[in-house]
């Protein structure tokens, strides 16, 4: 097929929904349960300055990938998925919600066997305005993985360079369909690691009832390499990576903020 064309299907996806792939990993075993078949997707329009995958960014970048290879890639390793599934990452996966909604309506319709979907995104590319642009990836969405990058509004600019209102109204349609969702929240000495911050995500997340799940993920450094390859400044560049042994108190915090709100509702 021309390179013409294939740039014309990824423009009409809701008629020829291909995804733009930066990666599939076969045998992924943190993001959702089990082990899982996990497609990366590309373009990312946050800028998070601990992103440890600054060469997602890029809509444009990436590899044209049908549903059909995911699911034949799927169904090469189907033993390995048993207690699994498949989840799409990314970059953002809510860029291409035709594309995901149709690999994830293909999983649950397979002839051998209902296939458990997860989505793990930051929500971002969510538009409020026109919610029907995501009903069927939602319908198909068996768990989401929701990262909330930064409890205040400035807090999460200064992090991302983004407001967080459409990562709310996104956590608030999850909750208004529920379904099941775990927290994912990155914890950066200096940005994120106060038990103020960690206690005002508990308060944020807490009117959210379809939440069965809280992730405290250490900051670390792992990443950086990658910015020096792309020529791109690492903004956190000083920045030590996170003492493991903090995480269980900030996460009480959090659950404490949380239930305190909750009682009080
Ligand atoms: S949302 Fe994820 S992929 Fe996007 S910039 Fe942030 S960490 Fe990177």
């Amino acid at each position: 097929m021309a390179k013409v064309e294939l740039e014309a299907q990824i423009e009409d996806q809701s008629q020829f929904p291909l995804g733009r792939v930066h990666s599939i990993e076969t045998m992924g075993t943190v993001d959702g349960p089990g082990t899982r078949l996990v497609v990366f997707v590309q373009g990312c329009p946050m800028r998070c300055a601990y992103c440890h995958n600054p060469d997602t960014w890029s809509l444009q970048a990436g590899t044209p990938v049908s549903v059909e290879h995911v699911m034949g890639t799927f169904e090469s390793n189907w033993q390995f998925y048993r207690n699994g599934g498949i989840t799409v990452s990314g970059g953002e996966p809510l860029l291409q919600p035709e594309f995901v909604a149709a690999l994830f309506g293909q999983a649950h319709a397979r002839p051998a066997g209902r296939v458990h979907t997860c989505l793990d995104t930051c929500g971002y590319a969510y538009t409020p305005d026109s919610p029907e642009r995501f009903d069927a990836l939602l319908r198909a969405t068996d768990l989401v993985l929701l990262d909330i990058k930064h409890a205040d509004p400035e807090g999460h600019r200064v992090l991302t360079e983004r407001s967080m209102d459409r990562i709310l109204a996104f956590g608030d349609e999850l909750a208004r369909r529920n379904i099941k969702t775990v927290i994912r929240h990155v914890v950066v000495p200096g940005y994120t690691d106060s038990v103020e911050e960690c206690e005002k995500l508990g308060r944020l997340i807490a009117p959210w009832h379809n939440v069965v799940g809280l992730e405290m993920l250490p900051y670390h450094t792992m990443g950086v390499v990658k910015y020096e390859q792309l020529g791109i400044p690492y903004k956190l560049e000083g920045v030590p990576q996170m003492d493991k042994g903090r995480i269980p108190e900030l996460r009480a915090a959090v659950l404490r903020a949380m239930k305190g709100a909750r009682a009080s509702e």
